[in-house]
C-alpha cells in the first residue's frame, strides 16, 4: 500500500492498491489476487498503459533468467522481465542481437511484445512481435498457455501489442540476427525542407537496415519539416569488437529539474545547436551501436529534466498517401498551440506486417514529439492533431498516450478492439484500458 508508479513521462502517477513483486515466474498464480490486475516491466511507456491505479501491479523486475540460448541458431528463450540492456551484455559477445530495438534498452521483454515496439529498422523487419517465436502466458484463472503462430495461435496474436491486457507473459522466445560487429557505420544527412526528409527516407530506406530522422520542430514555412536524417547498417566487418566492455551512462539527473528548464526558449537554443552542428550537408562516422541505438540512455533518468509536472510523448502514423500533407498540418496545428518540443523524430513504417491484432505500426509515416505538459491550449492542439490523424486513417500509439480521448482512441482502432475483445483476461485492465473505454 502506498507505493506510488509511475511511468517514464511522470502523468500521471498513480496509487495501485496491491504490489505483487514477482520473484519466479514458475510461481506465478495469479488466482486470489484482487482483480484488476496488471504487469509493470520497466515502465518505460510514456503515459498510463503500464499503470493500474486501485489494482494489482505484478512487477516484472526480478523475472530476468535466461532458461535456453541456442548460440549457434541465435534463438533465445528468457524470463519476461528481462531487459534489453541485459539480453545484450549476454548474447552481443556471441554475434547476435535483437532483431528489433526501440530507442532505449531499458524495456522488458515483456514490455516489448505487450506494446509490439518497433526500432530505426521497421521499414526491414517489422515490430518487435514478427520475431517473437513463442511465449507462455498466465491468465488470472490460472490457465497457463504455450503460444505459438501454432498453438493457440489467435492467443498469440491479441497478446502481442495486447497492452497486457490478455494475461501475464512469463517466458519469451525469440530469434534473434546475427552481427559481425557492435560498429555501425552510419550517415547523417541534413535536411532542408519536409519534402527533402521524405525524400530522403524513402531513397534511404532501399539501401539502409536502420533509417530515422530528427527535426526541427520550431523550423516553420519553406523550412518547415527540415532535420537530419540518419541512416545506418552494422558494420559487415569483425573486427573483435563484440566482447568490447559495455559503457554506463555518462550522467545521472539526481533530481527534478526546474520548471524553466526545457521551456520554450531553452528548447529553441537546443534545436539550434543539434541541427547547427553539422556544417557539411553529410557526415559519416563509425559508432559504437550504443550511441547509434540508444543516445538518450546516456543521460540517466533524464526524464527528470521535465520537472515536476512531467512530459508527454505524441506518436501517430498516417499513410505515406496524403501523409506529407497530415504531417505539414500536425506540426502547424503543434507550433499554433504553443507546443515546442525537444526531440521530434520522423520515419518510415514499411509494409511487413506485425502478426499482433492490436499492434500500432502500419505503412506510412510515423511522428513523435515529447512535450513538457503545459495547459488546455497545447491539450486542445493535441486533439486537433488527433482528428487530423483520424482523417487520414491514422492512428495514435497507446505506449506513448496519457491523453486521448475515449472516442477517438475506439474509432481509431475500431476494427482491431472487434477482434481484440474477447481475448481480454476478465481479471486485468489498466488506468489507461478504463480511460480509453469507458470515457
Ligand atoms: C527513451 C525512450 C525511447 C523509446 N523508443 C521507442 C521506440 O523507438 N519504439 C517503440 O515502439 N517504443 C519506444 N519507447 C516505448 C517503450 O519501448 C515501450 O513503452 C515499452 O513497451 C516499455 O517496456 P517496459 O518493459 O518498460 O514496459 P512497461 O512500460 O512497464 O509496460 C508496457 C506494457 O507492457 C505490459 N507488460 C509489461 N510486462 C509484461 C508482462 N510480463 N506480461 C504482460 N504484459 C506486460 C504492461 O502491462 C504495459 O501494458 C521508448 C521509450 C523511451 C523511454
Amino acid at each position: 500500500m502506498g507505493t506510488t508508479f509511475e511511468s517514464w513521462g511522470r502523468h500521471p502517477t498513480v496509487e495501485p492498491s496491491t504490489v505483487v513483486d514477482l520473484a519466479w515466474t514458475q510461481d506465478l498464480n495469479l488466482r486470489g489476487v484482487q482483480a484488476p490486475v496488471l504487469a509493470y516491466g520497466k515502465g518505460r511507456s510514456y503515459g498510463d498503459v503500464c499503470l493500474n491505479a486501485q489494482g494489482t501491479i505484478v512487477s516484472m523486475d526480478r523475472c530476468t533468467r535466461i532458461r535456453e540460448f541456442d548460440r549457434e541458431r541465435g534463438i533465445i528463450t528468457a524470463e519476461a522481465g528481462l531487459s534489453i540492456q541485459e539480453l545484450l551484455r549476454v548474447i552481443v559477445p556471441h554475434g547476435w542481437f535483437v532483431p528489433v530495438t526501440p530507442g532505449t534498452k531499458y524495456v522488458t521483454l515483456g514490455g516489448a511484445v505487450a506494446n509490439d515496439v518497433h526500432g530505426k529498422n521497421h521499414h526491414r523487419v517489422g515490430t518487435f512481435g514478427c520475431h517473437v517465436t513463442a511465449f507462455t502466458l498466465v491468465r488470472t484463472d490460472g490457465t497457463v498457455m504455450d503460444c505459438s503462430p501454432q498453438h493457440h495461435a489467435e492467443m498469440f496474436a491479441a497478446t502481442i501489442g495486447g497492452l497486457g491486457l490478455t494475461g501475464i507473459i512469463a517466458t519469451v522466445t525469440l530469434q534473434l540476427i546475427p552481427i559481425a560487429s557492435r560498429m555501425i557505420d552510419e550517415e547523417s544527412i541534413k535536411s532542408r525542407s519536409l519534402r527533402e526528409t521524405i525524400d530522403l527516407t524513402i531513397s534511404s530506406d532501399e539501401d539502409w537496415d536502420y533509417t530515422v530522422s530528427w527535426i526541427d520542430v520550431l523550423a516553420s514555412g519553406a523550412k518547415l519539416g527540415k532535420g537530419l536524417v540518419l541512416r545506418g547498417n552494422f558494420s559487415a566487418v569483425a573486427d573483435g569488437t563484440l566482447r568490447a566492455p559495455w559503457k554506463e551512462p555518462l550522467l545521472k539527473i539526481p533530481l527534478e529539474g526546474p520548471s524553466w528548464l526545457l521551456s520554450k526558449p531553452t528548447i529553441a537554443l537546443f534545436n539550434t545547436v543539434w541541427y547547427g552542428k553539422q556544417f557539411a550537408s553529410m557526415h559519416r562516422r563509425h559508432i559504437d551501436l550504443e550511441p547509434f541505438f540508444y543516445p538518450l540512455d546516456a543521460v540517466d533518468r533524464w526524464n527528470l529534466l521535465y520537472g515536476k509536472r512531467g512530459m508527454l510523448q505524441y506518436q501517430c502514423v498516417v499513410p505515406l498517401e496524403g501523409g506529407e500533407d497530415a504531417m505539414r498540418r500536425i506540426l502547424s496545428t503543434m507550433q499554433g498551440g504553443g507546443i515546442s518540443s525537444f526531440l521530434a523524430v520522423l520515419k518510415m513504417f514499411g509494409n511487413v506486417a506485425s502478426p499482433g491484432m492490436m499492434s500500432f505500426p502500419r505503412p506510412g509515416l510515423t511522428l513523435t514529439l515529447d512535450m513538457p505538459i503545459g495547459g488546455k491550449r497545447m491539450f486542445d492542439a493535441l486533439d486537433r492533431c488527433d482528428a487530423i490523424v483520424h482523417e487520414m486513417g491514422g492512428r495514435i500509439y497507446p505506449a506513448k498516450d496519457a491523453r486521448v480521448q475515449g472516442s477517438m482512441f475506439r474509432a481509431m482502432y475500431a476494427q482491431e478492439l472487434a477482434a481484440f475483445q474477447p481475448y481480454i483476461d476478465p481479471g486485468m485492465s489498466s488506468s489507461f484500458w478504463r480511460r480509453v473505454t469507458q470515457e
